[in-house]
């Protein structure tokens, strides 16, 4: 058996072991078709129905109506900053953003580099992003509302979704990417990098409903246009099929464990745990506000950066790897994504007791 470590690194990060597990056994020969989904035609009937099977799965899972489709675009998360603006702007209208932190600035700027009429309605940044800010109201010449539902780098997830009326509501969801049950119904877009809940990297689900799609204009990059991938069912030009594949056994596993409210149940014990532990501590601080806290990623301080060194080392060498803080707020980063085992938090929090009392 192949040594493996409990994994909290944010992106790229841990995938189900079953799911590597079938990635091994097919990797050679796909279901008989004597060589591996990377070799394959983009364009076969075999590759065409992998397609549809993950969009279906997708919808499946949350519940999306035939009013949305699913698309597999390339770009990360990143290109999604740029093609939200290019494909949604409307005339005499102004898009808005809410800004929680890193991503969401990225995004913001994306909307400025394009010379896009935007504005921004909220933000946390005048405490280091600890919060989701609630105070804020949609205009009515709104072209669409932008958010991140969770901001991998603070640590901190919307906990209810605005309600933004007739405005189209878009979610940047790359690090909570189903992980819990919401409704699709409050959606008009939402993208996720599927790297850190959903597969591998180089491939980014879009979810749109459908009648957005009217508002792509020609005069964008092909690469970019919502309406003609739409069109095309992600296969205009080569999707990365490895990734899609990949993605499409992670949704598989996700109905195999029970469906979202199984898999949101688990996230919930495990985030539980790691608060509880956080919070009974003099010790360790952790960085979100209470009312703001992420399921997925779950970020803290120790008294100084000497220890905060010391606890990273250390807990690698527990084969608990990958947690160490983004520069931005320092300490300690547990990504707790879907795929990572309960047990895994069950070490942590052991290693987080006795390393507190031995350096506390
Ligand atoms: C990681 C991340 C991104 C960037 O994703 P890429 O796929 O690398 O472009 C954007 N938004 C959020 C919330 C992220 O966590």
């Amino acid at each position: 058996m192949a040594h493996r470590v409990f994994n909290f690194n944010p992106g790229p990060a841990t995938l189900p072991l079953s799911v590597l597990q079938t990635v091994q056994e097919e990797l050679l020969d796909y279901r008989g078709e004597g060589m591996s989904i990377m070799e394959m035609s983009h364009r076969s009937k075999t590759f065409g129905a992998l397609v549809q099977e993950a969009e279906e799965r997708i919808k499946r899972i949350m519940g999306f109506s035939d009013d949305y489709q699913v698309l597999f675009l390339q770009g990360g998360a990143t290109a999604q900053f740029a093609a939200i603006p290019l494909n949604l702007s409307q005339d005499g209208k102004t898009a808005e953003y809410i800004n929680t932190g890193s991503w969401a600035k990225k995004a913001i700027a994306e909307a400025k580099k394009l010379n896009k009429p935007y504005r921004v309605i909220a933000s946390s940044e005048d405490d280091n992003f600890t919060y989701i800010p609630t105070d804020f109201t949609i205009g009515s010449d709104a072209a669409y509302v932008h958010i991140t539902s969770n901001n991998t780098i603070f640590g901190t997830q919307w906990q209810e979704y605005p309600d933004t009326g007739d405005v189209p509501l878009i979610a940047d969801m790359s690090s909570d990417f189903y992980c819990r049950r919401f409704d699709p119904n409050q959606f008009a877009l939402i993208y996720a990098g599927a790297q850190k809940n959903a597969g591998p990297s180089g491939v980014t689900i879009v979810i749109i409903r459908k009648d957005l799609l009217e508002r792509s204009p020609e005069d964008i990059p092909t690469i970019l246009n919502y309406r003609i991938f739409a069109e095309k069912n992600s296969l205009y030009n080569t999707p990365n099929t490895f990734g899609i594949y990949v993605v499409n056994l992670v949704m598989k596993w996700i109905e195999d464990q029970g469906g979202i409210d199984a898999i949101e149940k688990v996230n919930r014990q495990k985030a539980q745990l790691l608060y509880d532990a956080l919070d009974a501590s003099e010790f360790y601080r952790p960085h979100a506000r209470k009312d703001s806290r992420s399921l997925m990623n779950v970020t803290w301080r120790l008294p100084s950066e000497e220890l905060e060194k010391k606890f990273v080392e250390e807990a690698a060498a527990n084969d608990l790897v990958g947690l160490k803080g983004h520069r931005s707020v320092g300490g300690i980063r547990a990504s707790i994504y879907n795929a990572m085992p309960l047990e895994g938090v069950q070490r942590l929090v052991e290693f987080m007791k006795d390393f507190e009392q031995k350096n506390g």
